[in-house]
């Protein structure tokens, strides 16, 4: 069976920035999305199209078809009386913060300088190159559950409500 629109994808993936360094891995585990759902990121969909069970591929992914390029405009200085948390703050910290149009926005500090504290709201891939190796291990018809709710659904776990 062909990946198309509706399939539900069953993938063992390993995902490296150029420099090889694992990023991502379904770690020997089964990764399964709705194909056409935008469950993942849109080269990793294009390149996935058309292919079936036991395929292979090496795929790599522009920021452009990944997560985006990097735009500075995200990168703030705040005052550190801008954090309520009493933690110690520290780069490398993530946390989430309200987006301009209300959505939660993985946020990461960059730099702390006293009491001036750098953020960036680009998605932590954003502006990487993404190398996948992908293998297809299973590839089935969506149930109408599925398509429904827009994401496939584990085989022991097919209620409606999930
Ligand atoms: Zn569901």
């Amino acid at each position: 069976m062909q990946i198309e629109k509706d399939k539900v994808v069953t993938i063992d993936y390993t995902l490296k920035d150029d420099n090889g360094n694992v990023l991502d891995t379904s770690e020997g585990g089964d990764f399964a999305y709705l194909h056409g759902a935008r469950n993942v990121i849109p080269g990793l969909e294009k390149a996935l199209t058309g292919k079936s069970s036991g395929d292979v591929l090496n795929i790599m992914v522009t920021p452009e078809e990944g997560y985006g390029v990097r735009d500075p405009e995200r990168t703030h200085t705040l005052k550190r009386s801008m954090f309520q948390s009493d933690e110690e703050i520290e780069a490398g910290m993530q946390f989430y913060a309200e987006g301009p149009d209300g959505q939660l926005v993985l946020v990461t500090i960059i730099s702390v300088d006293g009491d001036a504290i750098t953020v960036d709201g680009n998605h932590p891939l954003a502006g990487v190159n993404l190398n996948f190796r992908v293998e297809v291990k299973e590839v089935r018809d969506a149930t109408t559950a599925e398509i429904q709710h827009g994401h496939a659904h584990a085989p022991q776990r097919r209620s409606e409500d999930e």
